[in-house]
């Protein structure tokens, strides 16, 4: 499966500074055998996304909401991001799972309406350090899974263990293994062929120093970079590392 590198930027940078990264990873990436896709917070979404135009290089967001409009204040529909140009849009990550109270249930409804308007949504799942020291990893993610995904998914999956996250802390590559195989097996056995040929990530303090190793592992088809993503040297050197 051909890799997918993808940038979460989070709540970071200027207007200036979104166009300026944007620029030094399109000029960075030709050549690249891999995919890449950058998430702008929503304001510069567009900006990133006009200047990628017709670029091998995909826009996404960080979040949408489940109704495709309505009276949701300070809320961003699925379709308003098609609008300005992104494809995928990444949904349910552990910090909108913990600072906004985003339920598994509330994460299968927003894939829903992305997938209703032809959005990519990269699902992310995984589990606290205190579900992995209590053993629990395994049944957390494949109960997220179970509950995240719609009936219906084309999608990417993420496997972010909060705990890895923006620490520089990440788990040995065999317990990385081990969750990307239940992950495949999960969505082998709901969805078939599909779920063999969907991509899955793996996301927590991937470095340049790690990319390598991290991305040679089975079921790792690519990665979803927070920190590294944000200096477009390190973002590159993982896409290279693929
Ligand atoms: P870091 O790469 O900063 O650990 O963040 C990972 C992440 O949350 C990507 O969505």
């Amino acid at each position: 499966m051909r890799p997918l590198i993808a940038g979460n930027w989070k709540m970071h940078g200027t207007l200036r500074e979104a166009a300026s990264l944007a620029e030094a990873v399109r000029a960075g990436a030709a050549g690249l055998s891999v995919d890449l896709l950058v998430c702008p917070p929503f304001p510069y979404i567009h900006l990133v996304a006009a200047a990628m135009l017709g670029q091998p290089m995909a826009v996404g967001a960080q979040d949408c909401h489940a109704a495709a409009k309505g009276a949701h204040t300070g809320d961003i529909s699925a379709p308003m991001l098609r609008d300005v140009g992104a494809t995928h849009v990444i949904l349910g990550h552990s910090e909108r799972r913990a600072d906004h109270g985003e339920t598994d249930a509330a994460v299968r409804a927003k894939a829903e309406a992305a997938l209703a308007v032809g959005l990519v949504p990269v699902v992310c799942v995984g589990e606290t350090e205190a579900q992995r020291l209590a053993g629990e990893a395994e049944a957390v993610v494949r109960r997220q899974l179970a509950e995240s995904l719609p009936d219906s998914f084309a999608g990417i999956i993420a496997y972010e263990p909060v705990w890895a996250i923006g620490t520089g802390r990440t788990p040995t590559e065999a317990d990385i293994a081990a969750i990307h195989a239940t992950i495949r097996e999960a969505l082998v056995a709901r969805f078939g062929a599909s779920g063999q040929a969907t991509r899955i990530l793996y996301g927590g303090s991937m470095k340049p120093g790690n990319a390598k190793a991290i991305l040679a592992l089975p079921h790792v088809d690519g990665g979803l970079v927070g920190g590294a993503s944000l200096v477009a040297a390190d973002f590159l050197a993982i896409a290279q590392a693929a």
